[in-house]
């Protein structure tokens, strides 16, 4: 008696080793899906991506040559959710996959500048100051870098409101943040970027817009007068204003210059054909005509790279200056995101767009690890056993009791 007991203590603690050893298994199985799916699928996708080959004058020897060119990477509409709006694993989910994304870029590519074009946030135009304070803690954590590169902010209708909404007050917290104003220029290794509020070219002579266009006017006078510093020494007009790099600028905006849709946009990431024909407003999807062309006379840009439509497009100004639609970062908005990489030098530029991992992949990549697990389970279960074994079991079991 005593010997049957030991023995069926001794078949107890093997079956429960069994299971025990089973479920840890079934563990490893869901953490190395979760550590492919959240971590390692950004490398595997962004490992792809790479800086586009830009054509470099010929005077300067290659290793001058090669320091000289500009990597810069622009992405835009990062819409991190609110308190208002915003639900907690909407939040969580989003701002997860484009805190890897932005990491695994940085520490792939290692871009020397990023831009980010606009709506950053989403509830910026009216989160109380505790609200935009948490916005703002969780943007520095998720889009940190390191000293070596450098990270710029364009203002967006989110982050300060339309038009109608903006305040000073919501404008100065903006620029206390990421030192944006309209009308900065940053030049870095000879190339020249303007970056715009375009929320402020309304032209209706408010506080905000007369500020923001005088400062954009002055800029472009300085620009004017770098670029003819060549030919024209003795110009009294540009006598005493700072020497810029002697190159065209590139427009960095929020808004698109004026178009009239996206109709004749292409692309895999282009705006959905039921869209595509709609009509855009002035001064809400777009610039206004006269805006935009303000903008083109001012500084002559040699390319404008824009964000909002949360689409890509390529437009081409004047049948010259193109201008780039860059899409949405975020899942939320898009099932493909990407960023552009521009490699830049004073006098040429080759921009390539980096796609994210496809949100429908990895979802995929999780049903069938999830109906595998499935399996695994049901199979240890023995329910796949056939019915007549099944039946033997059952006896069996009746039997003993
Ligand atoms: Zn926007």
């Amino acid at each position: 008696m005593a010997m049957m007991r030991s023995d069926l203590g001794t078949m107890k603690i093997l079956h429960l080793k069994k299971r025990g050893c089973f479920l840890l298994k079934l563990l490893c199985l869901v953490v190395l899906m979760l550590i492919f799916c959240e971590f390692l699928v950004y490398y595997v996708v962004i490992f792809q991506c790479h800086w586009p080959e830009v054509k470099i004058e010929a005077h300067r020897s290659s290793r001058q040559s090669s320091a000289s060119v500009l990597k810069a990477m622009f992405l835009s509409d990062t819409h991190l959710l609110g308190e208002i709006k915003g639900h907690w694993l909407d939040k969580l989910r989003r701002e997860w996959q484009m805190e890897r994304a932005f990491q695994t870029a940085l520490s792939l590519l290692e871009p020397d500048i990023v831009f980010i074009l606009g709506d950053v946030f989403d509830e910026g135009k009216w989160s109380s100051s505790q609200a935009w304070a948490d916005d703002v803690r969780r943007f520095q954590k998720m889009f940190r870098h390191p000293v070596r590169t450098e990270l710029m902010v364009v203002v967006g209708n989110h982050d300060i409101g339309f038009h109608y909404e903006m305040t000073t007050y919501k404008l100065k917290r903006f620029a206390k943040v990421f030192n944006f104003t309209s009308g900065k220029l940053i030049a870095r290794k000879g190339v020249n970027f303007v970056m715009v509020n375009s929320v402020a070219l309304e032209g209706d002579g408010c506080t905000v817009c007369s500020r923001a266009e005088a400062k954009l006017m002055k800029l472009s006078h300085k620009l004017n007068c770098s670029h003819q510093q060549e030919q024209i020494h003795s110009n009294k007009r540009c006598s005493g204003v700072e020497q810029l790099p002697a190159s065209e600028p590139i427009l960095l905006q929020h808004y698109p210059l004026y178009r009239r849709s996206d109709a004749e946009c292409t692309g895999e990431d282009s705006a959905l054909p039921e869209e595509k024909n709609i009509p855009f407003k002035e001064k809400y999807d777009v610039l206004s005509r006269e805006a935009s062309q303000k903008l083109l006379w001012w500084f002559h840009p040699r390319l404008i790279l824009s964000g909002h439509t949360h689409s890509a497009c390529e437009v081409l100004h004047n049948g010259k200056i193109p201008e780039i639609s860059v899409p949405s970062f975020s899942w939320r908005n898009r099932n493909n995101p990407s960023f552009i990489m521009g490699s830049i030098t004073p006098t040429d530029f080759s921009l390539y767009k980096c796609f994210l991992p496809l949100e429908s992949r990895v979802v995929t990549i999780y049903c069938i690890a999830g109906a595998i697990l499935g399996v695994l389970i049901l199979a240890h279960l023995q329910l796949f056993n056939p019915p007549f074994y099944f039946a033997q079991h059952l006896i069996r079991k009746h039997k003993a009791v």
